[in-house]
């Protein structure tokens, strides 16, 4: 048996349950996952993304950045990309979270006043926390006026 160079305690990262697990680490690879038993949300016990589904922290084409359309840049910026993970996406480019929150911000303002706020939906997800959720159905609600607010849940 493998032992390991070192183990983190961390939270499923795919479900709201919050189950607790050790990631099992040799030579910077994670390669084997155990559910914690000192917690009264999982008691040891995972599902199967909870207990196999980590194949994406060592995917080569991972992304680690924003990617933008090439034609929806709001503002011209350097670009912050990771030099470590290229990422090549027809039609998509490397840029900065500054970069790419200011085109999102400008897009929805552009779409809201051209064809009303009934024509943005939100789609929020059981990865989020609760307050997370709750800030997401705010913001529907409150900043762009729509009731189109709804969770990957009920997919
Ligand atoms: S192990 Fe399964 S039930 Fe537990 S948090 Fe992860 S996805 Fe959710």
């Amino acid at each position: 048996m493998l032992t390991p160079d070192r183990t983190v305690h961390t939270t499923c990262p795919y479900c709201g349950v919050g189950c607790q697990i050790d990631l099992h680490i040799k030579n910077e690879m994670v390669y084997r996952v155990d559910g914690r038993f000192d917690n009264d949300v999982n008691n040891g016990k995972l599902c199967v993304k909870g207990r196999f589904g980590y194949d994406f922290i060592h995917a080569p084409d991972r992304l680690t950045h924003p990617l933008i359309k090439n034609d929806q840049v709001a503002e011209d910026r350097p670009l912050t990309m990771s030099p470590a993970h290229p990422v090549t996406l027809s039609g998509f480019a490397p840029t900065s979270w500054e970069t790419a929150l200011d085109t999102v911000a400008v897009r929805l303002r552009e779409t809201r006043e051209k064809y009303g706020p009934d024509s943005i939906a939100i789609l929020t997800s059981a990865k989020c926390t609760n307050e997370e959720n709750y800030l997401l159905q705010k913001f529907a609600r409150a900043v762009i006026g729509t009731n189109n607010i709804d969770h990957c849940a009920r997919l």
